[in-house]
């Protein structure tokens, strides 16, 4: 059966769980062959593509550590190689290393923005001379709200964040051209190992700062994400779509 996402590949980084999780799901569930990229969860991620191929679709699970500019390039040299294409991007890969601008450490400073931002270069960069010369293909960028708005005890996280967005415009200006489009989504608070980590007072202050009044799920995000990928959204580049319950506007 045709289905929106057929022959395409995508590569997810940090789809052995959470959010990532959710867009490698849809993905292959649209059609798309998914390469699932971990950094330390390598059973996660091969159970990600075990599920994929029971609901019968394809994958194969890929590490790579996403802050590692050498390593992104040998990811995405190898994929294509073995599928001749890469069609779809999508940055996830992400973590947190909160607290106060007086109490952060250059170590937590550093390693947010290692992951977070430069992670996002890395990947993009490799991945473009091919894109470039397919002349199409679509980046999606996982942001967040806090880079969007700006949060306390996260000026890590949100700086990397709102680097993101800026990384994401630039690049969407520089590959219009060729047809390919660049986009970012930013989360606001949805329901991952990354939030349960949260103490519960703040979870409970975050929750009651969403208009809508709960958490999202990670297939919330997903979506989004495979309308991005999708031919619904060929005319759309350099936006960020806040999938926030409201939190951002
Ligand atoms: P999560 O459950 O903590 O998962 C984080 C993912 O990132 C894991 O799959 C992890 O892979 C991967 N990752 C971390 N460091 C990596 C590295 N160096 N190289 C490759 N992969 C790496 O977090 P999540 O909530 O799903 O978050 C996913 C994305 O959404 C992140 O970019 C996050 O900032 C963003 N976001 C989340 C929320 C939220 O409320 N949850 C809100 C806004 C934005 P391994 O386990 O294999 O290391």
């Amino acid at each position: 059966m045709e289905r929106e996402l057929s022959g395409k590949v995508a590569l997810v980084t940090g789809a052995g769980r959470g959010i990532g999780r959710a867009i490698a799901l849809k993905l292959a569930e649209l059609g798309a062959t998914v390469l699932v990229n971990y950094n330390g969860s390598s059973e996660k991620a091969k159970e990600v593509v075990e599920e994929i191929e029971r609901n019968g679709g394809s994958a194969e699970a890929v590490g790579c550590n996403v802050a590692d500019h050498a390593a992104c390039g040998q990811m995405i040299k190898s994929a294509v190689e073995k599928y001749s294409h890469v069609d779809i991007l999508v940055n996830n890969a992400g973590i947190t290393r909160d607290n106060l601008i007086m109490r952060m450490t250059e170590e937590e400073y550093d390693s947010v923005l290692d992951i977070d931002l430069k992670g996002v270069f890395n990947t993009m960069k490799h991945l473009s001379r091919y894109l470039l010369k397919q002349r199409g293909g679509k980046i999606i960028n996982i942001s967040s709200a806090s880079g969007v708005l700006g949060n306390a005890g996260q000026a890590n996280y949100s700086a990397a964040k709102a680097g993101v967005i800026g990384l994401t415009k630039s690049v969407a200006r520089e590959l219009a051209g060729r047809g390919i489009c660049v986009n970012a989504v930013a989360p606001g608070f949805i329901d991952t190992e990354m939030t349960k980590a949260m103490p519960e007072k703040t979870r409970e202050a975050a929750v009651s700062a969403i208009p809508m009044g709960r958490m999202g799920e990670p297939g919330d995000i997903a979506e989004a994400v495979a309308f991005l990928a999708g031919r619904g959204a060929d005319y759309i580049t350099g936006q960020v779509i806040c999938v926030d319950g409201g939190m951002a506007i």
